[in-house]
């Protein structure tokens, strides 16, 4: 089984946050549609071994596209691969381009599962953010959906801002788990290179991140989710019973997946493949009928490091003979980090897995950094 993903890479505007690939021009828009229905095409003969359970339309902001775009996108796959009788067809939505009309229509073309971009329920937060919606519009995004005909809704919340009080987190907790979406997905503040953001820290307009404060929003999180029953199956996504994400989940289980649209990644026979992620050069290289993308075999020791990365994150933990697959002295030259670990209570082994611990949750990259193969 196998996964595609489309980038929509148009934003109506800029998150201070934000170091995806996006652009606030949309005078291309209609290039860009095209462009990526061709790479689709560049690209069928190549995947015909695959069958595929999801589709995820990130960005960027999908929900920006019009019904004849998504349509026409969607229509395009179907009829160029092959899919499983239970396809999870995702599109990433922001509140204010939710209402009944556009939740309907998006179900008709065979999207069942929405994943909302909330972020905040805090308008000052979401105007520090440079959101482009409301907390009132993110408030009533859900019900609209589930009202609407989508019943499987993901929403995102972003925890460890300056202006997010404890208090504060733990509404939008509460009313997240209770609000009737199966899945959240919660991410801390993390202030990225050649962001808004960044710029404003550096010249001292707001605080840097606070490892304290992000770290008790990280445990207010584990609280509520193990009080309201929720699978904590990933270290910044947690669901219903029974309600993972398909497509993210693959990713992690180093699964194939195709990436079509500016910037999008791939990956198959222990290849990554990268598009272009620059709109103008990745809309003139398809019209040329040319791939856009570069690509890099994966040694075992990347393919080491990247399960040993991806896998600790997971509550299933990190399969040690998986790494052991690709690098059989890993065991013995990790063992005194692992002992170490373990007596501060950071993971535990049990049936051959390495599991994170609470603590080690909380610094899951430095373990992880800890444990790679050099
Ligand atoms: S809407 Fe999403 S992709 Fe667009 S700028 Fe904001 S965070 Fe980035």
């Amino acid at each position: 089984m196998a996964g595609i993903y489309i980038h929509i890479p148009f934003c109506r505007k800029a998150c201070t946050y934000c170091d995806f690939h996006f652009s606030t021009n949309f005078s291309y828009r209609k290039e860009m549609i095209s462009a990526i229905i061709d790479e689709i095409l560049l690209k069928k003969s190549d995947w015909q071994e695959f069958t595929f359970e999801s589709i995820y339309f990130g960005g960027g902001t999908p929900s920006i596209l019009e019904e004849d775009e998504y349509k026409k996108i969607i229509e395009t796959l179907k009829n160029s691969f092959s899919f499983s009788a239970h396809l999870e067809l995702t599109l990433e939505a922001n509140p204010d381009d939710i209402n009944p009309m556009a939740v309907k229509k998006w179900n008709a073309a065979g999207i069942n599962r929405l994943s909302i971009g909330l972020q905040s329920l805090n308008n000052e937060e979401l105007a520090f953010m440079n959101r482009s919606h409301t907390a009132a519009e993110s408030l009533i995004a859900v019900d609209t959906s589930l009202q609407s005909g989508i019943a499987d809704i993901s929403v995102d919340l972003i925890y460890g801002s300056h202006l997010k009080t404890d208090k504060q987190w733990e509404f939008e907790l509460n009313w997240a788990l209770n609000s009737g979406a199966n899945h959240l997905s919660a991410y801390a503040l993390t202030v990225e290179s050649k962001t808004a953001l960044a710029n404003q820290v550096k010249k001292g307009l707001i605080p840097e991140t606070n490892d304290e404060h992000q770290s008790n929003q990280f445990m207010k999180l584990t609280e509520l989710a193990a009080s309201n029953h929720w699978d904590f199956y990933e270290i910044s996504n947690l669901c219903k019973p029974e309600h993972r994400a398909i497509h993210n989940s693959n990713y992690w289980k180093n699964k194939p997946y195709l990436g079509i649209g500016p910037s999008a990644h791939s990956y198959k026979d222990k290849t990554r493949f990268w598009n272009a992620s620059n709109n103008a050069a990745y809309i003139k290289k398809v019209n040329l009928g040319e791939l856009p993308q570069t690509s890099e075999v994966l040694s075992d020791l990347d393919l080491a490091n990247e399960t040993i990365l991806t896998q600790l994150r997971l509550s299933s933990g990190l399969r040690i003979d998986t790494i052991l697959s690709y690098y059989p002295k890993w065991l013995d030259e990790s063992m005194p980090a692992l002992e170490k670990m373990k007596q501060n209570q950071w993971i535990k082994i049990e049936n051959n897995t390495i599991k994170l611990l609470s603590k080690g949750r909380l610094i899951a990259d430095n373990i992880s950094a800890e444990l790679f193969i050099s």
